[in-house]
């Protein structure tokens, strides 16, 4: 394949390339807002803001993340001291 040739192909697929993403974008666009109606009245965890089905007892998502033991931790350790932030 000539240089020119390599050039043309790529011209190519580039060209049929924003409509594919436009369709792609959306559909995504509509399925998130779609998710995003369904889960608006969902209560979202007290650290990260994510929306959960449910909460755990200290108001946080099921995430287990670095950030949300530390959360979880501190907040057993004031619960059992029995002082509130
Ligand atoms: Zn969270």
């Amino acid at each position: 394949m000539t240089g020119h040739e390599v050039s043309d192909a790529v011209d190519a697929s580039i060209d049929e390339q924003p409509a594919a993403w436009a369709l792609h974008r959306a559909v995504t666009t509509a399925a998130l807002a779609e998710i995003d109606q369904r889960q608006a009245h969902h209560p979202t965890c007290a650290l990260c803001g994510q929306r959960a089905l449910k909460l755990d007892k200290l108001g946080l998502c099921s995430k287990v993340s670095e950030p949300h033991k530390k959360w979880r931790a501190e907040t057993r350790a004031e619960l059992a001291t029995g002082r509130r932030r």
